[in-house]
């Protein structure tokens, strides 16, 4: 299959099945902006949900946070990204169309409209989204939305240390939305202005050689690698880890890797994983006057952390999960998506939805399995046509209630992956689902 086909045929099962529409559609849509549905929230939902579980409650060097996602602008200015966080812009003469100007090779005709009109002077362009805080739209009231979750992690750090006990090395996670007023959003949801991020700030000892962070560096390059292969279920060999050149790294940056997948339109920035230095406790201590050393509690010692920050996007983790999984047989497409990951883990049919004695056979068998696993219920058209788009969802399993069900209280469990149907007495079904949903 071409790659543009693998795209195109993603994007319409994801609208076609209820993952992810365009947004605003109704008014003709809104360009770049895409809504997750019934079953994308729940794809959404299971991978941070994994991700918390695994990153935050999961180790004891770790808390979280939910911050607010408008901070006081003196925040961006401390953190540098009112200054530096732009890129350059260039326009076409001839079309206007605009374009980021590192990501092409402003010599050649406009990928737009095709014409060597040349194009205008970069100028940067500062890639925060602003607002008025209050009914004045007065300079002294703009505000910014976020465009990061990380800069909590650093502004609350001293709440967070006054009132979790942690001592260094520990870190801080946080998920939420980030905006970005990118100039060249596109690819579906691999880049768009509204996004969501998992990102941990690991704050550890002042290292007095490389050796020091280079350690933790590499535990949180390791667990980054085991979430994408054991957790996501992706193929190591669909990454590409960058070690970003000495000369490319962000100022405040000793050393960055970048988890490349191969998405279908090319080999893209999944997630990042960053020294930081203490770039960021430096700036927002000497900006707010407040004192952010850490105090060890067996020296007494008084510093400023260094920190390692691994950031996971949630919007990508998403399409790069819809690439890795994407099946398509002769007679059918499937996500073969880990059980974890998908939406349903079971779905329930009567065999007819006009007989009362299997509707209600099948209701009681849905409302004890929607106890222990989420389970979605289906009467509508013939049963091929239920396995057909419960195997577009990715749904591991489908369980059908047929007229032997009354007479011997067994019901056939349709495998998703191999098609098998073996019949199961409904006494077994859960420790059965257990048991195959645990080994998939
Ligand atoms: P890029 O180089 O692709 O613009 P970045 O290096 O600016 O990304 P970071 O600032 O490191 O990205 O953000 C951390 C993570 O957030 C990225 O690895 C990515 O998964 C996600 N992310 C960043 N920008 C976007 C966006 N516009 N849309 C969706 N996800 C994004």
């Amino acid at each position: 299959m071409n790659n543009n086909d693998l795209m195109d045929k993603i994007v319409s099962l994801c609208k076609r099945r209820g993952f992810i529409f365009p947004g605003s559609e109704i008014y003709g849509g809104f360009a770049n902006s895409w809504d997750y549905g019934p079953v994308g929230v729940e794809l959404k939902n299971n991978i941070k949900q994994l991700w918390w579980k695994r990153f935050v409650q999961g180790r004891d060097d770790m808390v979280g946070i939910d911050a607010a996602l408008i901070m006081k602008p003196a925040v961006w200015e401390a953190s540098g990204h009112l200054k530096n966080f732009s890129d350059p812009l260039v326009e076409c003469k001839n079309c206007h169309t605009r374009f980021r100007a590192d990501q092409i090779d402003t010599t050649k005709p406009c990928a737009s409209c095709d014409k060597s009109a040349g194009f205008t002077e970069a100028k940067m362009f500062n890639l925060m989204f602003k607002t008025f805080i209050g009914p004045a739209e007065e300079q002294a009231n703009i505000a910014y939305f976020r465009p990061e979750t990380a800069q909590a992690m650093f502004v609350d750090f001293k709440n967070v240390l006054d009132t979790s006990r942690k001592t260094v090395p520990f870190g801080i996670g946080q998920i939420g939305k980030a905006f970005r007023n990118e100039i060249t959003p596109g690819n579906f949801i691999f880049r768009t202005r509204e996004f969501e991020q998992m990102e941990i700030e690991y704050f550890i000892p002042v290292p007095k050689e490389d050796a020091e962070w280079n350690k933790y560096f590499e535990m949180w390059r390791e667990n980054m690698l085991s979430w994408i292969n054991k957790d996501l279920g992706i193929d190591l060999t669909h990454v590409h880890e960058l070690e970003v050149p000495k000369d490319e790294l962000a100022h405040y940056s000793k050393r960055t890797i970048d988890f490349e997948y191969h998405f279908p339109f090319g080999v893209s920035e999944l997630y990042g994983l960053a020294y930081r230095t203490d770039f960021d406790l430096k700036n927002h201590q000497e900006k707010s006057g407040q004192d952010l050393r850490y105090t060890d509690p067996y020296t007494s010692e008084k510093y400023l952390p260094h920190v390692i920050e691994p950031t996971w996007g949630v919007d990508r983790t998403v399409l790069a999960v819809l690439c890795e999984h994407y099946r398509e047989e002769e007679d059918r497409v499937y996500l073969a998506l880990p059980p974890r990951l998908a939406p349903y883990k079971v779905a329930v049919f009567p065999l007819l939805k006009n007989k009362p004695e299997l509707v209600a056979k099948a209701r009681e068998i849905y409302d004890q399995l929607k106890e222990h696993f989420s389970t979605a219920w289906d009467d509508r058209g013939n049963v091929g046509k239920r396995y057909y788009s419960q195997d577009e969802i990715g749904t591991p399993f489908g369980i059908t209630v047929d007229f032997q069900t009354l007479e011997d209280g067994s019901v056939t469990v349709r495998s998703r992956d191999t098609k098998e149907q073996p019949r199961v007495k409904i006494d077994d079904l859960q420790s059965y689902l257990q048991k195959n949903i645990n080994s998939l």
